[in-house]
């Protein structure tokens, strides 16, 4: 069975943001509802410092405590190893939210559905064709572009990152290229004491 899961090269990140924007398009997130971000560190000591740009993302955990806490089984892992939220069942409690040790979840706000961006009422035609993939008070978050995975492509923000810092593929597969970066860069997980087991990995 495959396991989808994604590496982070901190060598090659170099800020650029185009994996958020690629991602805020291709899932026609709402304002301020971001699936992936990418966070950055200065270190050294003037006039040797350096900044690091730390790419984040839902880590897809393989023991993911937003799953065991769902009461209506709305989030859910599919056999790929990706972990969805069916919209249908959201009841919106937010327990995953308060769950998940990495804040990956967003609750979507009821009044961007009517207020708009620009608080208007009125929807522009990016939020109108964009917000029939969502329920209003629902919980979401980044599933890896599942629609694109289906289609045999990668995730929107990897194939839009310029300089490959984000690497997709199946971690079960010890020949493919996250597996080996992993292997050959000493991979590391995001919070490992948290026994979450994410799919997603830094190399540095
Ligand atoms: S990072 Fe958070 S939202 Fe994503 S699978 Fe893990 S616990 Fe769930
Ligand atoms: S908000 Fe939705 S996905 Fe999250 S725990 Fe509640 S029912 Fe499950």
């Amino acid at each position: 069975m495959a396991k989808m899961g994604m590496v982070f090269d901190l060598k090659a990140c170099i800020g650029c943001n185009a994996c958020v924007v690629a991602c805020k398009q291709e899932n026609s997130l709402p304002d301020g509802v971001f699936f992936t971000r990418t966070l950055s560190y200065e270190h050294g000591t003037y006039p040797n410092t350096r900044r690091t740009y730390i790419p984040t993302i839902c880590n897809q955990c393989e023991d993911a405590p937003c799953e065991k806490v769902c009461p209506s089984g709305a989030t859910f892992t599919r056999e790929d190893g990706i972990v969805m939220v069916d919209r249908d069942k959201c009841i919106g409690c937010s327990s995953c939210a308060v769950a998940c040790p990495y804040d990956m979840r967003t609750m979507l706000d009821k009044d961007m559905f009517e207020k708009g961006l620009f608080g208007t009422g009125e929807l522009t035609p990016f939020e109108k064709q964009g917000y029939e993939r969502f329920t209003p008070g629902t919980s979401v978050k980044c599933d890896f572009c599942s629609q694109r995975v289906d289609a045999g492509l990668d995730p929107a923000c990897v194939s839009t990152c310029p300089t490959n810092a984000r690497i997709f593929g199946d971690l079960d597969d010890p020949n493919s290229a996250p597996s080996k970066l992993i292997r050959d860069r000493d991979g590391r997980q995001p919070l490992p004491e948290k026994g979450t087991k994410p799919k997603v990995y830094y190399v540095d």
